[in-house]
């Protein structure tokens, strides 16, 4: 299926810009990403009319498509130049993959459940997004193959900050993981690697499904 003649409805995109920005994503590399990128792809076409509101929306398999103003927020919390290599965990139906294959050079990104693997690789190859990998596992465990990256972004929340992931990131790089108990609002934490250890800070609270082991 090819995605690349759907253009989002002008008002409906335009709306939910005005909500990313709300939450303060004003970074141009990250704004002009997410207007390029139409969510309603990523929905069923059931859901096709709430695709550009800003709130999370089910994709099957209990999990969600996370809401537009947090993929804007923790995008922008990578600093992406357009030269980094990132890591995703929690590929879900590939938008927020999407939105980072348009900021960064290459997004590798792992998916526990294959279902939903299957599907959002077949939408980043209908939009023609090419610097984009995927894979079934246990996103827990990073990539070490693909490592050491620039970025890493976990859509799916645990009670801590895996140790593989920290190792998989360069001097200088950032992660951006929700961290916290289901059921409560989870800590959206910032991570930058430095030469001495790792600095932390928190961006936020957030909801998001649990980050478990592959199936
Ligand atoms: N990034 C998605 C959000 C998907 S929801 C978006 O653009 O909206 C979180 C996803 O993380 C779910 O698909 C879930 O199956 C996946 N997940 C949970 N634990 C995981 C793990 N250990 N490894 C890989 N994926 C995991």
């Amino acid at each position: 299926m090819q995605y690349r003649h759907i253009k989002p409805d002008p008002y409906r995109l335009a709306r939910m810009m005005v909500a990313v920005k709300a939450v303060g994503v004003d970074d141009a590399r990250v704004l002009a990403a997410m207007e390029a990128v139409p969510r309603e792809i990523f929905v069923s076409p059931a859901l096709k009319n709430e695709a550009y509101m800003d709130k999370t929306l089910p994709i099957g398999f209990e999990q969600t498509i996370s809401a537009p103003s947090v993929v804007g927020a923790m995008t922008q919390a990578l600093s992406l130049t357009g030269t980094e290599k990132v890591l995703e965990v929690g590929t879900g139906c590939g938008y927020q993959c999407a939105v980072l294959a348009k900021c960064a050079k290459r997004v590798f990104s792992v998916e526990r459940i294959a279902g939903l693997a299957k599907g959002a690789e077949e939408r980043l190859r209908g939009m023609g997004l090419h610097n984009v990998v995927t894979k079934v596992g246990d996103g827990r465990l990073g990539w070490p193959e693909q490592a050491p990256f620039d970025g890493i972004i976990v859509t799916a929340a645990g009670l801590d900050v895996p140790a593989s992931l920290r190792e998989q990131l360069v001097v200088g790089g950032r992660m951006v993981i929700p961290v916290g108990a289901q059921g409560q609002r989870q800590k959206l934490l910032r991570i930058v690697r430095t030469e001495a250890g790792f600095d932390e800070e928190v961006l936020g609270l957030v909801d998001f499904v649990p980050l478990l082991g592959a199936s």
